[in-house]
């Protein structure tokens, strides 16, 4: 909400977060008795709740319990107390009570709980910040893993949870401002973000002044305003640290990758602009020489498949720069894929999906496509092959027939919720190997697990315990909290036809 205020001598629009009241019902709100807020100090208690049970019989009765109830969501500061106004939003009033303006009145109603839930949201979210900030101080396991904790916890990926205590840790200590308009709800978890994202290469005094700079602005501005506001005031408090900056945010270069639906994905570059350019400029060179006269593809088409052709070549050739590849799980570098027998068939589609390793799945046809591409290798799922699966106590190292059935059986680390590639994996015997000793767990498909480094590391010095089970593996973590990685389904029947699930139950439904 805009009010008019004065600013460095002038008048200026600014921006408040908390709407202006509307006008009170002066008869209800006669106030009863007052109570003392822990975070707030002393605060009015209104009889609002004996009108909650009371159904509105006359028209000026509804304006009114409207009136208050937007009057207590307005003012009311972000907490529990607000997300109870919330919880007892009147009902829509009766049409026989004929209210003026009827649909107005009840959208104003609607726009006003939605900002007050965004308010709400921002509040809780604060609150978690604050959480994970004492958890990442006082956690009793290995900080490296605490990542992983977090990820199991939230069902999130580790790169998330890592993000996100990296913010928490920031926002407790480099940008207390920032903190406290999140957790007063002032300003929302991106906007938030956006001011950690933005300082994360100045010093400590340089982001306090850039975020006292921006926060008036923040709450009504958009996100690419945001961003904007936050670069030209990191650029007005620190004309001269440019460089650092930048020679900071370039040993952060790296490539992501996204799966998406219909068999697709993205690749996201992040590296300088010299190097960006130099990769756009080679690709559209390279792009427009192959092009053919009765070429369809578009440039952008052309690019891609100038940039893949040139990745498949140093694969299928297993060298780069005269330098062998280094191999994985004893074998060249590939791309991985495993599908049931039936999706190599042509036919008619039958819901049958083949898997590309830490990708996700791929159609039928994408996977015949793979399949007779002799750059890939192909593995085809067939339990009745016969392959030795279990090499007893004697050998450490498992055969290759055994590595390739326990890679293409898990497809990625065990880790729940973690995507590296098994080939890309070190094999880990579950119940330990110990050479001479008839105990210990053997080299068998049952006992071996492909593992990341990271998450090998995590069982082997971090504290997590691992485990088969009947049905996959069970991790266990330092806080001794065990979640469940089922076996990889490579393949799956069609789920049968279910009801749908019947709607939810209101728990608390409006009393009116
Ligand atoms: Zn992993």
């Amino acid at each position: 909400m805009f009010v008019s205020e004065r600013r460095n001598g002038d008048r200026a629009l600014v921006w408040r977060s908390t709407p202006p009241a509307p006008p009170l019902p002066g008869e209800l709100w006669t106030p009863d008795r007052t109570v003392r807020h822990p975070s707030d100090g002393p605060r009015r208690a209104s009889k609002y709740a004996v009108h909650q049970g009371l159904a509105p019989r006359t028209a000026d009765d509804a304006v009114r319990h409207l009136a208050e109830y937007r009057h207590r969501i307005a003012t009311t500061a972000a907490g529990g107390a607000l997300a109870q106004f919330l919880q007892h939003r009147p009902a829509r009033p009766d049409q026989e009570l004929a209210l003026p303006d009827q649909d107005r009145l009840w959208a104003n109603v609607l726009v006003d709980s939605i900002q007050a839930r965004e308010r709400l949201i921002a509040h809780l979210q604060g609150g978690q910040v604050a959480d994970l900030a004492e958890l990442s101080r006082n956690y009793p396991g290995l900080r490296e893993f605490l990542s992983t904790e977090i990820a199991l916890a939230l069902g999130v990926a580790e790169s998330t949870a890592t993000r996100r205590l990296d913010e928490a840790e920031a926002f407790t200590t480099r940008l207390p401002a920032t903190f406290a308009a999140l957790h007063a709800g002032d300003i929302s978890d991106r906007k938030a973000r956006a001011v950690h994202q933005g300082t994360g290469d100045v010093t400590p005094d340089v982001a306090r002044q850039v975020e006292r700079d921006v926060l008036p602005e923040l709450p009504h501005s958009t996100m690419p305003q945001v961003h904007e506001l936050i670069a030209a005031a990191v650029i007005r408090r620190d004309p001269l640290g440019a460089d650092d900056r930048h020679d900071r945010a370039r040993g952060r270069r790296s490539i992501t990758r996204h799966h998406l639906t219909d068999g697709m994905g993205t690749l996201k570059v992040f590296s300088t602009l010299q190097d960006i350019a130099t990769i756009h400029t080679a690709l559209t060179a390279m792009g427009e020489a192959s092009a053919t006269p009765d070429d369809e593809r578009t440039a952008d088409n052309r690019r891609v498949d100038a940039l893949v052709d040139v990745c498949a070549d140093v694969l299928d050739h297993g060298r780069w720069r005269e330098q062998p590849l280094p191999t994985q799980q004893r074998r060249r570098p590939h791309v991985h894929v495993t599908m049931p027998l039936t999706a190599l068939l042509p036919g008619p589609p039958t819901g049958d999906m083949a898997t590309l390793a830490g990708y996700g799945p791929i159609t039928p046809v994408q996977a015949r496509q793979i399949a007779a591409d002799a750059t890939l290798r192909r593995l085809v799922c067939d339990p009745l092959s016969g392959t030795l699966l279990d090499h007893g106590r004697t050998t450490y190292e498992p055969p290759v027939a055994l590595a390739d059935h326990v890679l293409a059986r898990d497809l990625t680390c065990v880790m729940p919720g973690c995507r590296q590639s098994a080939w890309r994996c070190e094999l880990d015997h579950t119940e330990p190997f110990r050479p001479g000793r008839v105990t210990g767990g053997s080299t068998s498909a049952a006992n071996l697990a492909p593992a990341c480094k990271h998450h090998h590391r995590a069982k082997d010095g971090g504290g997590f315990r691992l485990v088969r089970t009947a049905t996959g593996y069970a991790w266990t973590t330092p806080l001794e909290r065990t979640y469940e990685r089922p076996n990889t389904r490579l393949w799956a029947p069609a789920p049968e036809d279910r009801p749908p699930p019947p709607p939810p139950e209101d728990p608390d439904p409006p009393p009116f």
